[in-house]
C-alpha cells in the first residue's frame, strides 16, 4: 500500500483555541510529539512508501518549532518534501519564522482559513504572511472552510488571494476546500440533511498516515475532535510494521465501511436518523462518525478499538 501523505500533528497547543477546531486544540499545555518519536518515524518511513509530502500539523505547529524544524531537517535529508500547515498566526509576532525556516529544506506553506481563523488573524496579516512566503520562493497553499454560522465566503477569500497574488494559480491542490453540509428541520419534523454530499463515501481512511502528537497511528485526521479518539488508534509508530498496519485497517469492517459507503450509510445501516445523533452540531461527515462512536451496543461502529 501507498500513502499519498504522512499527516503528522506535532502538538494540540494552539494559541487561537477555536471553538470549531477539527482537532480540539487548546492554548493550554500539553505533551508534543517527542524527537524519540519522530526518530522512530523516519527510521521507518521509507516501508510507508509515501507519494507526496511529510505534511505538519497540530494544533499550530509553529508552537512546536523545535520539532518541526527537527522534522523539517530530517525529512529533507531523506530527500521528502514537507508542507506545513499552519493558521498563519504566528507571522505578525515571528516574521523572521520564514526566513529562518528556508534554510532548513524543502517545505511549502498550507494557510488554513475560515471564518473563526480571520476573526483573530486578519487577512491582511495573512496576505502578508503570503507575500513574504511567495517573495522567498515558497508554494504557498490553502485549506478554506466555511462553517455554517461564520460570516467567512470561501469563494470570495480565494477570489480576493487570486486577485492579490495574480502569480497563483488556481488548482484543487492550491484551493482545498473542506466540506460540510447544511441541515433544516420542516414545522416539527426530523431534521433533515440538504443535498446529498454527505452521502459520499469517506476518501480519508487509509488515504494518508495519520500520527498523532501521542506518536499513536490513527485511520483518519478527522477523529481528533472526539473526546476518546485514543479508543480508534492501530497502534504506536515504534510498534506498526506497514503490514500490521494493513491489517488492522482490514480488520476494522467499520472503518471499511466508512471508506467503502461512507458516514451517512452507515447511519442508515443502524437504523438511525441525523436527529437522533448524540452530537453538539451536525454539520460535516466527521460529526455522524462522532455520534456514531459515542455509541456502544453491539452492532454500532468503532467497538472494537483499543482502550
Ligand atoms: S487555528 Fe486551527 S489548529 Fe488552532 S485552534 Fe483554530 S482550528 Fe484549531
Ligand atoms: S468522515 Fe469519519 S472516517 Fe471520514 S475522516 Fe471524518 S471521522 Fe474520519
Amino acid at each position: 500500500m501507498i500513502f499519498r501523505n504522512a499527516i503528522i500533528f506535532l502538538t494540540r497547543r494552539c494559541p487561537l483555541g477555536c471553538n470549531s477546531c477539527n482537532v480540539g486544540a487548546t492554548a493550554s499545555p500539553g505533551a508534543d510529539l517527542s524527537l524519540d518519536q519522530l526518530d522512530r518515524f523516519f527510521a521507518r518511513q521509507s516501508r510507508y512508501s509515501l507519494t507526496e509530502h511529510l505534511i505538519w500539523t497540530g494544533g499550530e505547529p509553529f508552537e512546536s518549532v523545535e520539532r518541526l524544524e527537527y522534522g523539517i531537517k530530517a525529512a529533507a535529508r531523506l530527500g521528502l518534501q514537507s508542507e506545513v500547515l499552519t493558521s498563519g498566526s504566528w507571522y505578525r509576532v515571528n516574521p523572521g519564522y520564514l526566513e529562518w525556516m528556508k534554510g532548513m529544506g524543502d517545505f511549502s506553506l498550507r494557510i488554513s482559513l475560515d471564518g473563526e481563523h480571520q476573526s483573530r488573524v486578519p487577512l491582511g496579516e495573512i496576505f502578508d504572511l503570503i507575500g513574504a512566503g511567495l517573495g522567498l520562493g515558497l508554494a504557498i497553499n490553502f485549506t478554506l472552510r466555511d462553517i455554517p454560522g461564520q460570516d467567512f465566503d470561501i469563494w470570495k477569500v480565494k477570489s480576493m488571494i487570486l486577485q492579490k497574488f495574480p502569480g497563483l494559480k488556481d488548482s484543487s491542490r492550491r484551493f482545498h476546500v473542506i466540506p460540510h453540509f447544511y441541515t433544516r428541520r420542516q414545522g416539527k419534523g426530523p431534521v433533515q440533511v440538504v443535498g446529498q454530499r454527505w452521502r459520499r463515501p469517506c476518501d480519508q481512511i487509509g488515504r494518508d498516515l495519520i500520527i498523532g502528537n501521542d506518536g499513536r497511528v490513527y485511520p483518519c485526521c478527522g477523529i481528533f475532535q472526539h473526546p476518546e479518539y485514543r479508543r480508534l488508534s492501530l497502534g504506536a509508530i515504534e510498534d506498526l510494521q506497514l503490514t500490521e498496519l494493513l491489517e488492522l485497517l482490514r480488520k476494522r469492517p467499520d472503518l471499511d465501511r466508512l471508506q467503502s459507503l461512507g458516514p451517512a450509510a452507515e447511519l442508515e445501516r443502524l437504523g438511525l436518523r441525523v436527529d437522533e445523533l448524540d452530537w453538539p452540531v451536525i454539520q460535516n461527515p466527521c460529526d455522524i462518525c462522532f455520534a456514531l462512536w459515542n455509541r456502544r451496543s453491539p452492532g454500532d461502529i468503532c467497538t472494537a478499538g483499543p482502550d
